[in-house]
């Protein structure tokens, strides 16, 4: 995710829910239901223990009006790592007509944003299941919740990042549960859906369309995409024949089309630093909406439209925030957070690849950016945490966990390494960590290992410092670099 500079940014923010440590493991049938997590540092009620989703498969249909509940059935097929009585799954924003699992017709009810499922039988450990919901999917944000659908001028696309996929199907909601993804959407005449990967099928019947789409790579649930609007969609390849298409709004088409032209170029840039793409096929989807962000939904990012077409942004600009989501693909797509305290290295990773764009096509110095953000990372570490230990999301602001800590003040870390590796070896480690994680996640103490092998020496007191530290250590290279102290408000 990318915020947009100078606006106001509508994120959702996530209520400090329950202060009640999340309990994790076997749940007695007795036990009233609970919300449940999988231990995430920032988010403890996300995800669900005691089960691997494999694969969703997700139908909306959509009816037109985006301000009215689409209908929609959300299937899991998921591998059982413990005896359930019960089972959650992460949803809220919606109302459940029905529950199935196997088959049968399950009970269930609703605590805090979990749906709470209780099976006619306990489910065995170590098995498959399927479980079938009938429910809806409000594309009006709650009070105080944005995320999920965004509503644009012609239809709706998504925004899950961080923890928002939930408001829109039911899932295990956390990037460490991976899975394939099937998703349909059925749709009136005049509209166009797309989704993440491929198109698999088109069927037309009496006045609507059924749009199938299908992932080759699994995909964490942040990282959804549903385009649904009235749309043109361009078709354009890629370095090796990749297949890139484009989603905009129809009228916009020619406006746009100097931008779009960018990507394969810009791919071909990324490839040349770290290696292949990593999926099926990429694009740009343009929504006429005021997210105030960009969004590295996978296969498909998704930018708004001013970006392209206010001219207050240099060319330089827009050219390198393309970048940014793009580099995602690689750094945080294919290679996954494993926990959201590991978000520096999505957007650490998207910030560095989007300043050494600028620097290299259009001559604005790394070094210089990199000082800037220097003299600005204790002021950043004391606001949002060191980049390794992010602050979690505070009510009523709404940058969540996207705070300036963990991009440029991320890519600094990454700058650090460089001058204290040398360019060979950290080029090297990139291209290794993208390789050797792809399709997987991957932890903070994954790359600290990988960059010491890479190195041929330890380096966890350089990455303590670097991303643990309270205050920015000196820069290799540049002891004259200095950090502006943050300005110390008197205690109570
Ligand atoms: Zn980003």
């Amino acid at each position: 995710m990318l915020l947009s500079t100078g606006s106001r940014v509508p994120r959702r923010l996530k209520a400090v829910l329950l202060a009640s440590a999340v309990s994790v493991g076997l749940v007695a049938a007795s036990a009233p239901p609970e919300p449940l997590g999988v231990g995430d540092r920032l988010f403890p009620h996300l995800g669900n223990p005691g089960y691997d989703v494999s694969s969703y498969d997700l139908a909306f249909t959509y009816s037109g009006d985006n301000s009215t509940p689409l209908r929609a059935v959300t299937t899991i097929d998921a591998w059982t790592t413990q005896k359930l009585d019960r089972l959650n799954l992460d949803f809220a924003h919606g109302k459940v007509d029905s529950v199935e699992v196997d088959g049968s017709p399950a009970a269930f009810t609703t605590v805090g944003e979990d749906l709470v499922i209780t099976p006619k039988n306990p489910l065995p450990r170590s098995s498959w299941t399927r479980i079938t919901v009938r429910h809806t999917s409000d594309p009006v944000p709650g009070k105080n919740r944005d995320g999920g659908w965004v509503r644009t001028e012609d239809g709706l696309v998504l925004a899950n990042q961080a923890d928002a996929a939930h408001l829109v199907f039911p899932c295990n909601d956390h990037p460490s549960d991976k899975a394939m993804f099937t998703i349909r959407v059925t749709t009136p005449e005049g509209y166009t859906a797309v989704a993440n990967g491929l198109p698999t099928a088109v069927d037309r019947s009496g006045g609507t369309t059924t749009w199938t789409y299908r992932t080759r790579h699994p995909m964490a649930t942040e990282l959804t995409q549903i385009s649904i609007g009235r749309s043109t969609v361009l078709h354009r390849t890629g370095p090796q024949d990749l297949p890139v298409r484009d989603v905009v709004p129809a009228g916009d088409r020619a406006a746009l089309e100097p931008w779009l032209a960018r990507t394969p170029a810009q791919i071909a840039w990324m490839e040349s630093k770290v290696g292949p793409y990593p999926f099926e096929t990429y694009g740009v989807l343009v929504a006429s909406a005021d997210t105030g962000f960009q969004l590295e939904t996978q296969t498909l990012s998704l930018f708004e439209k001013r970006l392209f077409t206010d001219d207050a942004y240099p060319e330089w600009y827009v050219e390198s925030i393309m970048v940014h989501e793009l580099s995602h693909q690689w750094f945080g797509d294919s290679v996954s957070p494993r926990t959201w305290s590991d978000l520096w290295l999505s957007e650490g990773h998207a910030t560095w690849y989007e300043a050494l764009y600028a620097e290299e096509k259009a001559n604005r110095s790394l070094e210089a950016r990199m000082k800037a953000a220097y003299s600005a990372s204790d002021r950043w570490r004391e606001a949002g945490g060191p980049p390794g230990t992010p602050k979690p999301p505070k009510p009523g602001q709404k940058t969540g966990i996207f705070r300036p800590n963990v991009y440029d003040g991320a890519a600094l870390v990454l700058y650090a390494l460089r001058q204290e590796i040398g360019k060979q070896d950290f080029e090297r480690l990139e291209r290794t960590w993208v390789r050797s994680h792809r399709d997987g996640t991957a932890t903070t103490a994954d790359f600290q290992r990988l960059a010491s092998q890479i190195a041929g020496r330890d380096l966890s007191g350089f990455f303590k410092a670097w991303l643990y530290g309270e205050k920015t250590p000196p820069m290799p290279g540049h002891p004259d670099w200095k950090s502006v102290p943050p300005v110390k408000t008197a205690q109570k």
